[in-house]
């Protein structure tokens, strides 16, 4: 058991995207600082990633500050396993200081500092970034029957690709990105049935990440200066018609059923008693941010979020939060979207520690 204590100005926990925007910043103003990353390897979720996962976004609006993320030759939309040669090159670049695997148990007040927990060993903080993503939280909706139906059960987090449910009966469950994405992929080779809540909302074709973080920008500053809320992306639609995407609906493979009310033995039953029969149900039904280690500061707000001020917890103003998704600032939980508040939160933590805060 390693019990030993060691000490740094700032602890960043999670070395994804949002840790290493977090790092860049922390490093050009000169704070002594570590990041604690649970992987074994570089590129946070990317490495989990479905094969034919691609971004929404070309690399030139995919880059976290500094480097800009190189283009993937034959792909406008690059692959995950592109961002993690990106994430791995950017650590190694601006000489990063992430400790893996490092997984951080709990984060609790001592006095004037933080005792950030690990399992292996403690770090003592003046701040702490809390970076952790939501890709290990997988959330599943209570459906009455989840535990009779004999076939398999997936979360979007375990699918990896077609070929492991060929000819098979699946249902998918979802109209997000995710749901959409991986009912495209099993529209040529499976029995798919794609369930959503309601109605898919596609975002026009032309419209890509690109489009999304002007509209985010746009939402920031139209509330900035106090004009009406534009709801941002939320008003454009949930789905980017990534090619595969596209290609997938336009040959009306992409057929929605509404949702079921349960499952049983076999597969799901619809309010009318209809049954659809199935081999598997994967359950692209989200995600929650992933803050258990914060449990013991006791900050939990409404729908498991903490409440901020930008990236500063409201009820502990030597704790930030990055990433996660808009609550931590627009766009937060996407590469490009990162670094404001990544820089934001770096400078209020310097002018905190220079208060002596
Ligand atoms: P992560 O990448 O999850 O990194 C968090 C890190 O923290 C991980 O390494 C994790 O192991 C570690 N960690 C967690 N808990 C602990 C702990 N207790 N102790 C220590 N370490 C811990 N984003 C884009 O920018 N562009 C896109 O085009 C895009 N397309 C997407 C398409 C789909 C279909 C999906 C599902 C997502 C897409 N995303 C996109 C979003 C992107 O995948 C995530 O938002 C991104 O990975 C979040 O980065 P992060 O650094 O916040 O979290």
């Amino acid at each position: 058991l390693v019990t030993h204590t060691r000490s740094a100005q700032v602890v960043v926990i999670g070395g994804g995207q949002a840790g290493l925007a977090a790092g860049y910043h922390l490093r050009r103003l000169g704070l002594d600082f570590v990041i604690l990353d649970a992987q074994a390897e570089p590129g946070g979720a990317w490495q989990h990633a479905w094969d034919s996962l691609h971004l929404f976004s070309p690399a030139a609006y995919s880059s976290l500050p500094g480097r800009p993320m190189p283009v993937q030759t034959g792909e406008t939309y690059p692959e995950a396993g592109h961002v993690v040669g990106y994430l791995t090159e950017y650590e190694r670049r601006y000489e990063l200081p992430v400790h893996r695997p490092v997984r951080v148990l709990g984060v609790h007040r001592d006095g004037a500092l933080l005792h950030v927990e690990t399992d292996s060993g403690g770090w003592r903080a003046q701040a702490v970034i809390s970076a952790t993503g939501t890709w290990w939280r997988p959330f599943l909706p209570a459906v009455p029957g989840r535990a009779e139906f004999v076939g398999r059960q997936l979360h979007t987090v375990e699918y990896r690709s077609p070929r492991d449910f060929a000819g098979q009966r699946v249902i998918v469950v979802g109209g997000g990105n995710s749901g959409a994405q991986i009912a495209a992929d099993l529209a040529y080779d499976t029995e798919l049935t794609w369930v959503t809540q309601r109605p898919p909302r596609f975002l026009a074709d032309d419209i890509d990440g690109r489009a999304l973080f002007d509209v985010a920008t746009a939402r920031r500053r139209a509330l900035d200066e106090g004009r009406t809320d534009t709801e941002g992306v939320m008003s454009l639609g949930d789905i980017v018609a990534v090619p595969p995407v596209r290609e997938a609906r336009d040959a009306g493979l992409l057929k929605v059923s509404p949702m079921f009310v349960r499952l049983d033995r076999d597969g799901i039953v619809w309010a009318d008693g209809t049954r659809a029969p199935a081999d598997a149900v994967i359950w692209c039904t989200g995600f929650r941010p992933a803050l258990s280690h914060l449990a013991p500061l006791g900050l939990r707000g409404p729908r498991g979020h903490i409440p901020t001020a930008g990236t500063r917890a409201l009820g502990e103003p030597r704790l930030h939060l990055l990433g996660y998704g808009d609550w931590t600032g627009p766009a937060s939980a996407t590469l490009i979207g990162v670094g404001r508040p990544a820089r934001d939160a770096a400078r209020e933590i310097a002018e905190l520690l220079m208060s002596g805060g």
